[in-house]
């Protein structure tokens, strides 16, 4: 029997694991699931992702719930569904009867109108997990390493229409359709397209970044702009009109990248009396902003500008035509032959 060292506070389950007796295991952190640790040797720490149903017992006596349990961030499996046309789901989340209508709904609309109008069944069979919204992610695909398995986590604020949200954010099954077909193009994107055609994609969005100058006269005006508004950096860029806070950005990027002054070491520069001439940029200074005529999301970079215009795409949105032709050219490029 291997020795498990235990310091006060540490939390406890009891755990049949498959083929072996009950093991004691500390519960530990990690990102989404809920993980144990045995203590194989006094050296080796063997993790393990536990769930629910595996747990014989847990100290104190209670099953964890989503984000809260015992210093753990956990999040248990609820259920697992098997999906003809997609495969396992897996519910990390309690849906409502409407809301699981909802998402069934999605998944039909994302098949029908994506997958099989383009043909691209083989993207699947592919992992779904419905899991609890955290942060402003909406959905996730991923593959982890050495692993063959893709999973999507579906992870919304709500399955439910809700008709003041903007209409690609509404909750229902287009909102579901929309955040699969975003995810599926991943795969498509990362393992499928040819070289050749992911570089017209980057061509494409780099034909969105528009680059701009600025002059030494336009620098100092905002220089002379800001020491006279005797305000902070924060305060100021606040007040600043969209372009200014753009110009204002890349100078304060740049100063920290030349000069490595933050806004604090800044901001008391200026509470002293400086007028951070002797810090700011002398020459012209170029910043560049992307702008694709899709959705913000779509300037983040290639790739997801990439899955945004296919989800778009699915959703029947309009498109620039040049962004369409190159939509048709990349799902014939993956076709099989
Ligand atoms: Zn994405």
């Amino acid at each position: 029997m291997p020795d498990m060292v235990l310091q006060l506070h540490d939390k406890l389950a009891v755990v049949q694991l498959p083929e072996a007796k009950p093991v004691l295991v500390k519960l530990r952190q990690h990102k989404q699931l809920l993980r144990g640790i045995i203590q194989d040797s006094q050296t080796i720490d063997k993790q393990i992702s536990l769930q629910p149903e595996n747990i014989l017992s847990i100290f104190p006596h209670k099953l964890p719930q989503f984000g809260k349990a015992y210093n753990t961030f956990v999040e248990p499996r609820l259920l697992v569904e098997k999906l003809p046309r997609w495969g396992n789901i897996c519910f990390f989340r309690q849906l409502s009867t409407t809301e699981l209508n909802n998402f069934h709904q999605g998944l039909d609309l994302a098949y029908r109108q994506f997958i099989r109008r383009n043909n691209l069944r083989f993207l699947l069979p592919i992992n779904l997990e419905v899991r609890n919204p955290r942060g402003k992610m909406v959905g996730m695909w991923h593959k982890p390493k050495k692993q063959i398995e893709q999973y999507i986590e579906i992870n919304p604020a709500s399955f439910i229409t809700n008709p003041h949200e903007p209409d690609n954010r509404r909750g229902g099954p287009k909102y579901i359709k929309c955040i699969v077909t975003h995810e599926i193009s991943h795969p498509l994107y990362q393992l499928y397209l040819p070289d050749t055609i992911k570089a017209r994609w980057v061509r494409l969005y780099h034909s969105f970044v528009r680059l701009q100058a600025l002059t030494r006269q336009d620098l100092d005006a905002v220089r002379q702009d800001l020491i006279g508004s005797k305000i902070t950096l924060r305060q100021y860029r606040k007040a600043a009109e969209e372009e200014t806070k753009l110009f204002f950005d890349a100078i304060l990027t740049w100063i920290k990248d030349t000069h490595h002054l933050d806004s604090r070491s800044l901001d008391l520069l200026m509470s002293q009396g400086d007028d951070l001439q002797e810090y700011w940029p002398h020459s012209r200074l170029h910043l560049s902003e992307v702008k694709v005529p899709v959705t913000n999301y779509s300037n983040k970079n290639p790739e997801e500008c990439f899955c945004e215009c296919m989800s778009w795409y699915a959703m029947e949105e309009k498109l620039p035509k040049v962004i369409i032709k190159l939509i048709k050219r990349s799902i014939r490029a993956v076709q099989p032959r």
